[in-house]
C-alpha cells in the first residue's frame, strides 16, 4: 500500500480553492504501481464471477478496462449527461451547490449479471451513491460491489451509501 500511497500526488487548491486534489498519472504513468493496483483488485474479485466492471467517469474508466480485462469480465461506461450516442437511463443527484447527472446505455447489462462497480477517488459518495440508484431502478442485476483506489474517510462518502458494499485499497 505505500508504494501506491508514494505514487499519488496531492495537489492544493485543484480546481479550485480548498480542494486537495489526489493526482493518480504518477500511479499509472509506473507500470510497477499501476499492475500492483490492478492486481489487488483483480485477487479480490478472482472468485466473484464478474460479469461487468462499471467505470465511472473519468479515471474509473482506466481501472475498470484494465480490471475487466484481468478478470475476463465486460466493461462498460458510466458518463456525463449527452456523452453517450444511444437510449440511456439517467439519474441525477445533489451536489453542495447544484445538481449533476449520470447516464448508462439503456442495454447496459443482461438480467442476472454480476457487477462491479469502480472509480479512482470516493470522495463525498454522490457520484458513486447516484451510479447504484441508476444501476439498481434499471437493471435486474447485481452489484456485487463498489471499489475504488482511495477513500477521503474525512468526507464520509459511505455513510451515503447505507448498506452497499464499498472496498477502498487506500484510505486518507
Ligand atoms: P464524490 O461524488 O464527491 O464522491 O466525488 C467522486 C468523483 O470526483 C470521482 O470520480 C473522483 O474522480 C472525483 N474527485 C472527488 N474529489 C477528488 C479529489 N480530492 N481528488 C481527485 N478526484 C476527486
Amino acid at each position: 500500500m505505500e508504494q501506491l500511497k508514494a505514487a499519488i500526488r496531492d495537489i492544493p487548491d485543484f480546481p479550485k480553492p480548498g480542494v486537495g486534489f489526489k493526482d493518480i498519472t504518477p500511479l499509472l504513468a509506473d507500470p510497477a504501481t499501476f499492475k500492483l493496483a490492478i492486481d489487488l483488485f483483480k485477487e479480490r474479485h478472482a472468485g466473484n464471477q464478474i460479469d461487468m466492471v462499471v467505470g465511472i467517469e473519468a479515471r474509473g474508466f482506466i481501472f475498470a478496462s484494465a480490471l475487466a480485462y484481468a478478470l475476463g469480465a465486460g466493461t462498460c461506461l458510466v458518463r456525463k449527461p449527452g456523452k453517450l450516442p444511444h437510449a440511456v437511463h439517467q439519474q441525477t443527484y445533489e451536489l453542495e451547490y447544484g445538481t449533476d447527472t449520470v447516464e448508462i446505455h439503456s442495454d447496459a447489462f443482461k438480467p442476472g449479471q454480476r457487477i462491479l462497480i469502480i472509480d479512482d477517488v470516493l470522495a463525498t459518495g454522490g457520484t458513486v451513491a447516484a451510479t447504484i440508484d441508476l444501476i439498481s431502478t434499471n437493471f435486474d442485476v447485481e452489484i456485487v460491489e463498489s471499489d475504488f483506489l482511495m477513500e477521503l474517510g474525512f468526507l464520509n462518502g459511505r455513510a451515503r451509501l447505507g448498506s452497499n458494499p464499498i472496498h477502498a485499497l487506500l484510505t486518507y
